[in-house]
């Protein structure tokens, strides 16, 4: 694939396609998510359509070659597809271990310090292991239970990080129920005795440093002003020493209009042997300018990824990894995240919340101990995509109608997308829609 070139678009209803300078043009059905390459002819025939509009275009009935013929047949087609939100197979919950942080990152989405405005210590223990046994009632045998802890920064407290968890795999065994857990922490307290703790639950550890020390530093120092990456670097490599004990490790950056050069990040990230990437632009920031150049540099940071190791690189980079597997499957996805549905969250005071960002929002408490209000819930019933008013974009069976929070972050309601995020989404996926037909025929 060439990466000198900016990707046109083009599209016939259902149906776009893409197409980089002199290289080939990959059409993606967006109803049944199949991915074809089409003829120069064809694609000369389609409308040109544009990245920031979602508008559904239709070639003209007086073009009636062959191929256009092909292709308004291959637009009625429709398989069967459902929807990734099914909230007695699978449920999510995220759990603010504490809402104190030793970092102070300059963009934190937990109200600036970990404690979205209320500091907390440590989450009550003996009040959320009955909350969990209440969502888990809700799940049929065979189904999924997932527990992401977060802070603040929940390495602070290891060890209810470890009774909440041998608790909830007891109780998933019993009920004939997985039980999966992940960590999101900073690092910079990982020693080996905090690995003993939370080793007993395998979990998934995602660990945010966001570059080299000169960025990472600059965005995520401590709370005292002090450097962190040093202590963040050590943390990393034990959990790397004991690799084999804990779930996939993910590294995650985040970024925004003071870093936007992803490039520079995976090229740092090369060193450490992790199973994925996560790079994510930050909810809260504006601007167009650091948002294209953020989306650019994520684009030529996946073509280093498929030139050192084709999909295998590339998957390393955890959005693509997510599409790519959407795409195997052809399950269309009507909710871009469970909020509401198939996940909920706790914070350090055992309130529950339709979203773990919401958790700024005293006011948006849907649940306390074990009772919930699922009246509050209820308009969240309908899929995201209809909520969110994602019906003519192309990209709405990929996307899922977006981050609800990062909507309300940038234009004060949750369910109006921002022009940047659509843009932004549109164009990755683009290129996850390139690369995947390009593997695909390598097979
Ligand atoms: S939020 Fe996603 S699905 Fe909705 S219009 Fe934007 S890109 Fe499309
Ligand atoms: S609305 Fe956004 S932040 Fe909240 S759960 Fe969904 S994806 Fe996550």
């Amino acid at each position: 694939m060439n990466h000198e070139h900016n990707t046109e678009i083009r599209r016939h209803r259902h149906v776009v396609a893409f197409k980089k300078g002199l290289g080939p043009a990959y059409a993606y059905h967006s109803k049944n998510l199949q991915v074809a390459e089409i003829s120069d002819d064809l694609w000369n025939q389609m409308p040109v359509a544009d990245f920031s509009k979602a508008e559904e275009l239709e070639i003209s009935d007086s073009q009636i070659s062959q191929e256009s013929q092909d292709l308004k047949s291959w637009s009625q087609f429709e398989t069967p597809v459902e929807s990734l939100v099914k909230p007695e197979n699978k449920f999510n919950l995220t759990l603010n271990i504490t809402q104190l942080c030793n970092l102070h990152c300059h963009y934190c989405a937990a109200g600036g310090d970990g404690t979205y405005g209320d500091p907390v210590r440590q989450i009550s223990v003996e009040k959320t292991l009955p909350q969990i046994a209440m969502l888990m009632k809700r799940l049929k045998p065979g189904g999924q239970f997932n527990i992401t802890f977060l802070g603040g920064e929940p390495l602070m407290y290891p060890l209810a990080i470890q009774a909440i968890g041998l608790f909830t795999k007891k109780l998933a065994a019993e009920n004939n129920i997985k039980a999966e857990f992940q960590i999101i922490t900073n690092a910079t307290l990982i020693n080996d005795s905090v690995l003993d703790v939370i080793s007993p639950i395998r979990p998934t550890i995602t660990v945010s440093i966001d570059g080299p020390p000169e960025i990472n530093d600059r965005q995520r120092p401590q709370k005292n002003g002090l450097k962190s990456s040093d202590q963040a670097i050590q943390g990393l490599q034990s959990l790397l020493k004991r690799k084999d004990q804990f779930g996939p490790l993910l590294l995650h950056a985040v970024f925004n209009k003071n870093h936007t050069d992803v490039e520079k990040v995976w090229e740092y990230f090369q060193q450490f042997p992790v199973d994925k990437m996560e790079f994510t632009f930050d909810v809260t920031e504006k601007s167009e300018e650091a948002n294209r150049s953020f989306t650019e540099s994520l684009k030529k940071a996946a073509a280093l990824a498929f030139a050192k190791g084709q999909e295998k690189e590339l998957r390393r980079i955890q959005f693509f990894d997510i599409y790519f597997s959407q795409l195997d499957s052809q399950t269309r996805r009507e909710n871009h995240c469970g909020s509401g549905k198939s996940l909920l969250s706790l914070d350090s005071r055992n309130q529950i919340y339709q979203c773990p960002l919401e958790v700024s929002f005293k006011t948006r408490v849907v649940g306390i101990d074990d009772q919930i209000n699922w009246g509050l819930l209820k308009p969240l019933e309908k899929p995201l995509i209809e909520l969110n008013n994602c019906q003519s974009c192309w990209a709405k069976h990929l996307c899922g109608g977006g981050c609800m929070f990062n909507h309300e972050s940038l234009t004060g309601d949750k369910h109006t997308k921002h022009p940047t995020y659509c843009f932004r989404t549109r164009h990755l996926l683009s290129e996850v829609i390139m690369y995947y037909k390009q593997t695909r025929e390598l097979e």
